[in-house]
């Protein structure tokens, strides 16, 4: 038994009455019924009568003929009411006319059918849809049907928002308040609405003539052979996944959140990182510049929404596979490279040594970051969940040559990550004058306890990370004032966005264009001289170059930050040793050593030695005969382009602020500035670029209904598809397409 209900829309081309029959068909959709839905093609020019069908039922649909005896008729223009729009309409069958007049006038001629009457098209004027000669009252109309079926409204607002036409919904809120209903409506589709199609009688064995239409089995036209293509649902590679160095499934935990549930995000980014509420907080995102929704209304607040997730389900002690051949690392280093290979290899089974110079974990995590960008109760929380898996720890270890013969001689493979030691310096007159130090120095002390005084003003040399964090760490220090001075444009600064805005916030000053020149001073440091700068051409690293011009300015100081960079310490590799692909090389026989995080790339972000850590580990074990997948950065020309994503299915909406502090503890040394989002409802502005989202639009706007519910998304019916190809073109993130 075929269980349906039958629609049929009759309106002018023009009005909007395909899409009206979508509209009903998504919103039944919504409810978890099969939907079918099409137009009478060719004939939509403007004015010219056009119908349209929506046929709605708990099972597949496979009455593929248009609706000849409809349960509801919805007329968009009265001036169509007559024996062709009338025609096969079922006892009680219900009306729904667009018109001004009284249902009193009207009900008289339609005895025994319910009607409802609303005027659509003033009430689309008054909402603006459509031009001054033209008023579009599909979505109007829609309002009034659901509330004549009793459908949810909210359903109906769902699928505006799904289908892009959120912005015509308080006209459809207007008409399903206002819509005047005479006679008993005929139900819901979920109760007595739906009917039996199956012909009541068997069909006449004699041939009917072809003005006679009749309710018919499914049609027996398949497509046959001249299809050229058919659609296939597709996951494609999402720009967020392509640009996070970490290897995090953003689209993936992003939707998740989108879907309420955020402990499935949580078990989502703890498959690839052990430090979601690190990164939370300090990676500068590179997905965020990727997110396709950047050029549309501003990228997508992954950051923000990492944390919301980290905050909520701190990462717990996943799984240890057993492995059937544990093997025995070193990990020299517990910066966030190390610590995720430690994570990497202890949780698919081997033993870890993780061994640290200083006397805490954490390595620049703990002693470059400030508690008021990083709180320490987060970096211990997520360092314990390391250390949870059984990872050994020995601090206090510093590593030379010697050291690293006897740990090859002691475990079955190295992994070296020591970051970055060398600091670099400035060979400049006055350089060595008391007042002018190194910055991280200075952030070490700070961050571990050590408070070194710092008075009256404090220039600080350089533009990234660091040195904003010395500039705001100097003001927490007690400084007076701070400037930081910029060799490029302020534009050009590779610091975070939000660590350089919270920092003008707090009153340091940030000039551009200037490079040290000398400092000046008698016993200490008293002023520097800067020299003005102007950009060139771009170097091989993109960003223009600073080109010195001569001219020179002093800036009066006590004190001297110098955050300019740091590099690798590679004298602790023998003599004549390389590194390729991660792999140390020309070592003497022993166990294999592999460098990940700064200390091989140099790349500098928490992120990318979180990727790195992962990528070196699974590496060696794969030299050592474990069979795995070995985490590669993807190619990111292979992203989802935003010219696929269809922008007229999502409204503008700002991306969602993070709060900051702004009482009188906004400068706390550990008190953290950045209190995050306020909901998680940013999840929502995520197109899912590449990935279904389950939104029903490609099931909505077949023309030949083939595409089906199933019980993990959808299924196709080739036999029936003609390869129009309109379900990939209405698909609004690229989760489907063409093939051959
Ligand atoms: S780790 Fe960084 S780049 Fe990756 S998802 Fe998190 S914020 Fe984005
Ligand atoms: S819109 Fe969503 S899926 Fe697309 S790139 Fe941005 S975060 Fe990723
Ligand atoms: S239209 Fe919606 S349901 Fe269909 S493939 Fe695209 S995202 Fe998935």
């Amino acid at each position: 038994m075929v269980e349906t209900l039958e629609i049929r829309l009759h309106g002018r081309g023009g009005q909007g009455g395909v899409t009206c029959a979508k509209i009903l068909a998504s919103v039944y959709a919504r409810l978890g019924f099969h939907v079918q839905t099409f137009g009478d093609y060719a004939g939509e020019r403007s004015g010219a009568p056009v119908r349209a069908y929506t046929r709605v039922s708990r099972k597949p649909i496979l009455n593929r003929n248009k609706v000849y005896e409809p349960d509801h008729l919805v007329i968009l223009d009265a001036n169509l009411l007559g024996p062709e729009a009338l025609a096969g309409l079922v006892p009680g069958g219900s009306l729904l006319i667009n018109s001004p007049e009284d249902p009193g006038s009207l009900g008289g001629r339609f005895p025994g059918h319910p009607l409802g009457v609303l005027d659509a098209t003033a009430i689309a004027r008054r909402h603006g849809i459509g031009t001054r000669s033209l008023v579009i009252v599909n979505t109007t109309i829609a309002g009034a049907f659901v509330r004549m079926q009793d459908l949810p409204l909210e359903e109906l607002e769902k699928a505006y928002r799904s289908l892009g036409l959120l912005s015509n919904f308080p006209a459809a809120k207007e008409a399903f308040e206002t819509v005047r209903v005479l006679g008993e409506g005929t139900g819901t589709a979920a109760d007595s609405g739906i009917r039996d199609t199956e012909p009541a009688s068997p069909p006449p064995s004699e041939v009917e003539p072809l003005v006679t239409h009749k309710e018919s089995p499914p049609t027996g036209l398949k497509t046959g052979s001249w299809r050229t293509q058919v659609p296939a649902y597709v996951e494609t590679l999402a720009p967020c996944n392509a640009w996070c160095p970490a290897g995090n499934d953003v689209v993936g935990f992003v939707q998740a959140i989108a879907r309420d549930r955020v402990e499935e995000a949580a078990s989502i980014l703890a498959r690839t990182t052990p430090f979601p509420g690190v990164c939370g907080r300090v990676c500068p995102a590179p997905c965020m510049e990727g997110c396709n929704r950047r050029e549309y209304d501003g990228a997508v607040r992954i950051r923000g929404l990492e944390r919301w997730v980290a905050d909520r389900f701190p990462a717990r002690r996943p799984e240890v596979q057993p492995s059937p051949a544990p093997r025995r690392f070193a990990v020299v280093g517990s910066g966030p490279a190390g610590l995720t290979a430690s994570w990497t290899l202890a949780r698919l089974g081997h033993r870890v040594v993780l061994f640290e110079r200083g006397p805490l974990l954490g390595g620049v995590l703990r002693t470059g970051i400030p508690p008021y960008r990083l709180p320490r109760e987060v970096l211990d929380r997520e360092i314990g969940g390391i250390l949870d898996l059984g990872v050994e720890t020995r601090t206090s270890f510093d590593l030379d040559r010697n050291g690293l013969e006897d740990l090859r001689a002691e475990f079955d493979a190295i992994l070296l990550a020591t970051g970055l030691q060398s600091l670099r310096g400035l060979d400049l007159e006055g350089g060595d004058l008391p007042g002018v130090r190194q910055g991280i120095g200075f952030l070490e002390e700070r961050n571990s306890g050590v408070l070194p005084p710092l008075r009256g003003r404090v220039l600080v040399l350089g533009g990234g990370n660091t040195a904003m964090d010395c500039a705001r760490s100097a003001l927490r220090a007690g400084a007076e004032s701070v400037i930081v001075a910029y060799r490029r444009s302020l534009e050009e600064m590779p610091a975070i966005r939000e660590e350089i805005e919270e920092a003008r916030e707090e009153g340091v000053e940030l000039r551009e264009c200037l490079a040290p020149a000398a400092f000046l001073g008698n016993g200490r440091v008293e002023a520097a001289r800067l020299e003005k700068m102007v950009l060139g051409d771009p170097g091989e690293d993109g960003r223009r170059r600073p080109v010195p011009t001569g001219e020179f300015l002093t800036v009066a100081c006590d004190s001297v930050l110098l955050a300019l960079g740091q590099s690798a310490k590679t004298s602790i590799l023998p003599e004549g040793a390389g590194i390729e692909g991660g792999r140390v090389t020309g070592l003497p026989e022993g166990a294999p050593v592999y460098c990940a995080g700064d200390f091989a790339t140099g790349e500098g972000t928490v992120t990318h030695a979180i990727g790195d850590g992962r990528r070196m580990a699974q590496r060696a074990l794969l030299a050592l005969g474990e069979e795995l997948e070995v985490f590669e950065r993807p190619d990111r020309t292979q992203a989802v382009p935003i010219t696929d994503i269809r922008l007229d299915h999502f409204s503008k909406a700002p991306p969602g602020e993070e709060r900051r502090r702004t009482d009188a503890a906004r400068l706390h040394p550990d008190l953290e500035v950045n209190l995050g989002l306020e909901s998680p409802l940013e999840a929502h502005r995520c197109f899912s670029c590449g990935h279904c989202t389950f939104c029903d639009t490609c099931l909505v706007y077949c023309p030949e209904g083939i595409v089906r519910r199933a019980e993990d998304g959808y299924e196709l019916d080739y036999s029936y598809c003609k390869g129009c190809g309109i379900c990939v073109e209405e698909c609004p993130r690229r989760a489907m397409e063409m093939r051959t």
